[in-house]
């Protein structure tokens, strides 16, 4: 083996986000970290589940109540324009039973 060419290997290991599992691993590398791992992966332990370590379904829910509420205003504002503001000028006039 050539001298001064090869990195440094490390005793470490690969510590999964959501489930905190520590997989030892000797790596160039130290402070491995990843969001998903067999042993929290809805796929390796058949649950539903959904793994949001960035927040998408928060992010996901919060755009959905917010189109909502402009659609609830839409209708709102096409309801009111539906409703006559004043009465007919000839009912005005001539009363209810034109
Ligand atoms: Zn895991």
């Amino acid at each position: 083996m050539k001298q001064n060419i090869h990195p440094s290997v490390h005793q470490t290991g690969i510590v999964c986000v959501s489930c905190g599992t520590n997989w030892p691993i000797s790596s160039t590398r130290k402070n491995l970290r990843v969001d998903v791992c067999s042993k929290c992966h809805p796929f390796y332990t058949g649950e539903q589940r959904i793994v949001d370590t960035a927040g998408q379904v928060d992010r996901f829910m919060r755009r959905l109540r917010t189109s909502q509420e402009h659609q609830a205003a839409a209708d709102r504002r096409r309801e009111d324009r539906r409703t006559p503001k004043k009465p007919s000028l000839v009912k005005e006039i001539y009363g209810e039973d034109t």
